[in-house]
């Protein structure tokens, strides 16, 4: 495996591939590697002959309180963990060769860029945008792998890659989770044990919100009614617990194979999301 921390190497190595021989599938992350991380290169692997992976904790999708400067930060490891799963080649570029000062700036769409994830958080999905077609241009891949996990996210990205044109399949990803369920996400290490008994309430209501519809439950109010019970605790605070079309706008009836449950909640310092695709 190849570790590049330069455009222009980056650039230079995919040159190097013959698209019309090879596949290039891009795992985008920010580092601080999980089994999550690794089942998107697994996906990628089915179907390309080249895996390149990014680490980059991108500045721009964080607020100014967010934990940028804290991000949980792991370089040595995440580089054996990608070596060992078959990567190709690791981007782990600088900021400043990412950025410059003054930057053109792309919004995600009115209605779905400033809601739920981006409702406290209005310049989030702008950053996420703005990074990943920088990406998406110096790495030129032929599948771009994201975690439904960041529902809201990859919702965006689809349709960045729809109405720019962009030449690459945005492939989404199931969600992979703990053995007692919790979502993985690199910020669970925040979590002390108490924390994380409370945080389990997510994934419970995840699960029973599911099995609701499977047994014909469809009416948004009363599922929505269900969740906030499950979640109902002194420690979790929750930011949302809502059923959505998959174009992030509200129902009153859940369409099946068009609709998201998402929850967003803190547990202490700590922001926790989760959804099910129904
Ligand atoms: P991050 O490093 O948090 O920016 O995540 C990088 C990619 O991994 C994103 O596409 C996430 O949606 C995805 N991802 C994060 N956690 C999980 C998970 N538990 N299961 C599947 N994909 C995930």
């Amino acid at each position: 495996m190849q570790v590049i921390d330069s455009v222009e190497s980056m650039r230079a190595y995919r040159a190097g591939l013959d698209s019309s021989k090879m596949k290039i599938g891009f795992v985008a992350t920010m580092g601080a590697l999980h089994a999550g991380h690794i089942s998107l290169i697994e996906s990628a692997k089915k179907s390309n002959t080249h895996i390149i992976v990014s680490i980059f904790v991108n500045p721009t999708q964080f607020g100014a309180n967010e934990d940028f400067g804290a991000y949980p930060r792991n370089l040595e490891k995440d580089i054996a963990l990608c070596a060992s799963n078959g990567v190709s080649a690791l981007f782990t570029p600088q900021v400043n060769e990412i950025y410059e000062d003054d930057e053109i700036s792309l919004n995600p769409p009115k209605n779905m860029g400033y809601i739920l994830e981006g409702f406290d958080r209005p310049t989030h999905f702008a950053g996420v945008l703005q990074v990943v077609l920088k990406l998406l241009n110096i790495i030129k891949p032929h599948n771009a792998y994201f975690g439904k996990k960041d529902a809201q996210q990859l919702l965006i990205l689809q349709t960045m890659a729809r109405q720019l044109f962009l030449d690459v399949n945005i492939m989404p990803c199931e969600i992979l989770r703990d053995s007692d369920n919790l979502a993985l996400s690199s910020r669970n290490v925040y979590l002390s044990k108490a924390d994380r008994a409370v945080a389990l309430l997510i994934p419970k209501a995840i699960f029973e919100i599911k099995s609701l519809v499977d047994s014909g439950e469809l009416e948004v109010a009363r599922l929505e009614s269900r969740a906030r019970d499950i979640l109902k605790h002194k420690d979790l605070h929750i930011s949302y617990a809502l059923c959505l079309d998959r174009g992030l706008k509200r129902i009153e009836k859940i369409i099946k194979n068009n609709s998201i449950f998402l929850i967003a909640a803190k547990v202490g310092k700590t922001r926790l999301i989760d959804n099910v695709w129904l």
